[in-house]
């Protein structure tokens, strides 16, 4: 039977045996399921700054897991080889929820406050985020989220319980450059202004030279967050030629810097990054 994830904002509408846009669920005869959960691609215990969070828990780590699967299609995505991957080309390792918990608690000792769900986007797997999340927080540690941000309101009514800090992704403030990296602007405005409502929120935007540098936009767009709140802290970080985009030069750091400059003028928290 035909189902519709409604997860995100492309509400992919699935054959029983069909895969979504994001690779990570799949209409597998009784209902959308997520294919990634429990399924790592990558584990590590990162400092808290390189999430990037700059103002939670300064000078902690964290348990950082990722899995595959997005639900963008942004062609200077760092963390290509498991974002853009499904589950028959990700090399992974099966955990369950207790596993991962136990785990951060055993890393106590090195400094670790939690557990962050990162690297590829974490919500197109959100049922795993919250079991482990549950646990996490049951054991007293923390839970941190990375994502760009494009999922829907039960999904952050899911999440929101347990989670402590996010990194939210705002690639840039127009419609058009949204809509090229197949995302939507007005889901993540709302998801940022939910998000923020409840929990740490710090913002991440990339210089991308040509899409979304110039000034006018930087400062539209950080008016628009001060409209949350001016205390949010926003990081401009610096774009490196990578995977499909090579056809231009990492951002210019003056060109960052004035932006950065451009920001202050809204909010009180704006940090340079990459560089
Ligand atoms: S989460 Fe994946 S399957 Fe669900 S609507 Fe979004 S892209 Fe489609």
């Amino acid at each position: 039977m035909r189902m519709t994830c409604d997860v995100c904002m492309h509400r992919c509408s699935l054959e029983n045996g069909q895969t979504g846009i994001c690779r990570a669920r799949g209409n597998r005869g009784n209902g959308i399921v997520p294919l990634n959960y429990g399924r790592l691609t990558s584990m590590a215990l990162d400092p808290i700054e390189k999430k990037p969070l700059r103002m939670f828990c300064p000078g902690s780590r964290i348990l950082s897991v990722g899995s595959f699967g997005c639900n963008l299609k942004c062609p200077f995505c760092q963390n290509h080889g498991i974002s853009m991957a499904g589950e028959r080309d990700s090399e992974v390792v099966t955990v369950t929820p207790g596993q991962l918990a136990d785990r951060a608690a055993d890393l106590r000792d090195r400094g670790n406050i939690g557990v962050a769900y990162t690297y590829n986007e974490p919500l197109v797997g959100w049922e795993f985020v919250r079991d482990t999340a549950r646990l996490v927080r049951m054991a007293g540690m923390k839970n941190v989220i990375v994502t760009n941000g494009s999922a829907s309101d039960r999904v952050l009514d899911g999440l929101l319980p347990y989670t402590d800090a996010m990194n939210i992704d705002l690639k840039g403030f127009t419609d058009r450059y949204y809509r090229k990296l197949g995302g939507s602007l007005e889901v993540v405005k709302h998801f940022i202004e939910r998000a923020a409502g409840e929990c740490h929120v710090e913002l991440t935007t990339l210089i991308v030279p040509g899409e979304n540098d110039s000034e006018a936009e930087i400062k539209e767009l950080a008016a628009w967050v001060a409209s949350v709140n001016p205390r949010i802290p926003l990081h401009i970080t610096r774009f490196f030629p990578m995977w499909k985009m090579t056809d231009r030069d990492a951002t210019d750091i003056g060109r960052l810097y004035a932006l950065v400059e451009a920001a202050r003028g809204s909010l009180e928290y704006v940090f340079a990054g990459n560089c």
